[in-house]
């Protein structure tokens, strides 16, 4: 039986040295120690022998099994080195290989022209002021010479959110809300990017649409204050050439009003098919701030007075860039955005 027992030691210590991998290791520790592992079938037939052989026997056959734990431990521990070197091996990063390059995005062209009108007006001193866009009634139309039943509601028609609350028609409701932040201070000198909302839904309404409010309260300013102002701002915008005209209009919250046109940016000023053939282009909408608008903002119409203005950031983009359908600044089609 001791013959046996060496003759198993020896294989055992030869296949573990040659195990490849740990799960081969593994495979090898159950042949031989597990449950029916060779040596435990062996040591079964201890109770056979004489007390004296049992013991001889039994003695080596601890010191095989110590050995044989031991080696398997240092080759299992030989092993997880080899696979962490190979591991660093495969992984390893070569730095002279070229990047992988990111693809760029670019800025929505709506935002391009919200970011230039804004750009614009700042640089005429305009600071940048903003409101909520669910605004109560009485900043959306009372505050602004709408009052209830006012027939100049029907132009913006809304949603409502309740009877007192809904989403913004215009951004014109950050005008009183500025004023009473800031009277008696002066000047009040702010431009307003935001969006807004109307039950419009065509090739040139969307139910959501941007604008641009722009408001400056002041001693002595004037209708020329006004047409100064926006004319440098319709050349900055669309060029030197860029002519302008104002034409008189209505708003319940400026008195008196005026829509500013500009010169047609496709035919120059002698009529085409964008323009309607009339060389002109309508793209804001301005007045003398109404002395009512002024009173409910906290400031005095005797003492004071101010312009404002609006207008839409879409309709300047499609004057801009020439396109001729809304809907495809919301579209998302990459074909479109690429572009800009
Ligand atoms: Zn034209």
């Amino acid at each position: 039986m001791l013959v046996r027992l060496e003759q198993l030691s020896q294989k055992a210590e030869a296949a573990l040295t040659a195990a490849a991998d740990l799960e081969a290791l593994n495979e090898l520790k159950v042949k031989m120690l597990g449950r029916k592992g060779d040596i435990t079938l062996l040591l079964r037939g201890l109770k056979d022998l004489g007390a004296e052989e049992r013991a001889r026997v039994g003695k080596r056959a601890n010191e095989v099994k110590a050995q044989l734990e031991e080696l398997i431990q240092n080759r299992a521990e030989e092993l997880q080195g080899l696979q962490l070197q190979k591991r660093l091996q495969e992984e390893s990063i070569d730095v002279t290989l070229p990047g992988v390059a990111l693809p760029r995005g670019s800025k929505h062209p709506l935002t391009r022209i919200n970011e230039e009108i804004v750009q614009i007006f700042n640089g005429m001193g305009f600071a940048v002021a903003e409101g909520p866009e669910i605004e109560l009634d009485y900043y959306n139309f009372e505050a602004l010479n709408v009052p209830k039943d006012h027939s100049a509601r029907d132009m913006q028609d809304s949603f409502y959110i309740d009877e007192d609350v809904l989403l913004r028609t215009h951004t014109s409701p950050v005008q009183v809300r500025t004023m009473e932040k800031m009277a008696p201070q002066l000047p009040v000198k702010i431009v307003v990017p935001g969006k807004v909302y109307r039950k419009d839904d065509d090739a040139t309404h969307s139910p959501m649409f941007q604008q641009v409010e722009g408001l400056l309260i002041d001693r002595h300013i004037t209708f020329a204050d006004l047409k100064g102002t926006l004319m440098l701002f319709a050349q900055e915008m669309f060029g030197y050439n860029v002519r302008v005209r104002f034409r008189p209009s209505f708003f319940p919250f400026t008195e008196p009003s005026a829509e500013m046109d500009i010169s047609c940016v496709m035919c120059g000023g002698s009529g085409c098919r964008v323009c309607s053939h009339t060389g002109w282009l309508e793209i804001l909408g301005s007045g003398m701030v109404h002395p009512n608008v002024l009173r409910y903002g906290g400031y005095d119409p005797d003492h004071v007075t101010g312009f404002a203005f609006g207008m839409g950031v879409e309709r300047i983009a499609m004057l801009k860039y020439g396109i001729n359908d809304l809907r495809l600044f919301f579209d998302n089609d990459h074909r479109f955005l690429r572009q800009f």
